[in-house]
């Protein structure tokens, strides 16, 4: 016999497929969406059909925007000279929350990891690559200090370094396998101009 209904069962289903929820979180959500008004399911609902319809990545530096060029890339009191690589959005919206970063970004969306069969393909590499023939003076590299980052790193090192473009890598003092954007802005800070050529 089901323990529950059916249309519970299945939301319970998809809720448990999204990362970061166990099938205990997933019986709560539901059962909590379950006893929400009407409206704020549906609300719910629609802000999530428009997130996805509507959200795309900048022409520029491949970060997850409403517009075609996002909005760090449109300010031309940006040095768009100065371009830091990130591994995705979620480390941007970190270092712009310092405020003291006045380059402009590269999102990868992931990292090389042999492991989980990434390859450098599977990532925004050749748009970064394609993005030196414009005006650049140093490509900081700011990926995650584990051990996919670091091979992203040295990868990256390698590919643009024939360019004649600087490289650099933010300073280490960021915690082995920690995600940038768990990690304070003075730490960032500290990391960013402790930054080595590589
Ligand atoms: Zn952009």
């Amino acid at each position: 016999m089901e323990m529950y209904s059916g249309h519970i069962n299945k939301l319970i289903e998809e809720l448990a497929a999204l990362p970061g929820i166990g099938n205990k979180s997933a019986q709560r959500l539901a059962f909590h969406m379950i006893h929400m008004p009407k409206e704020k399911v549906n609300r719910l609902a629609k802000v999530m059909m428009e997130a996805r319809e509507n959200v795309r990545y900048c022409q520029e530096c491949y970060t997850l925007t409403d517009r075609d060029i996002c909005p760090v890339c449109s300010n031309q009191k940006r040095n768009h000279n100065l371009i830091m690589v990130v591994e995705n959005s979620r480390d941007l919206a970190a270092y712009e929350k310092t405020g003291k970063f006045e380059g402009v970004y590269h999102v990868l969306h992931g990292a090389i990891s042999p492991m989980l069969g990434i390859g450098p393909g599977d990532i925004k590499l050749k748009e970064l690559v394609a993005r030196l023939e414009g005006d650049v003076e140093e490509v900081i590299i700011a990926t995650n200090s584990s051990l996919e980052g670091e091979t992203t790193a040295m990868y990256i090192s390698k590919l643009i370094k024939p360019v004649g473009v600087k490289v650099t890598r933010i300073a280490s003092g960021v915690p082995v396998g920690g995600d940038l954007e768990y990690i304070d802005e003075v730490t960032l800070l500290r990391a960013l101009e402790g930054r080595v050529e590589i």
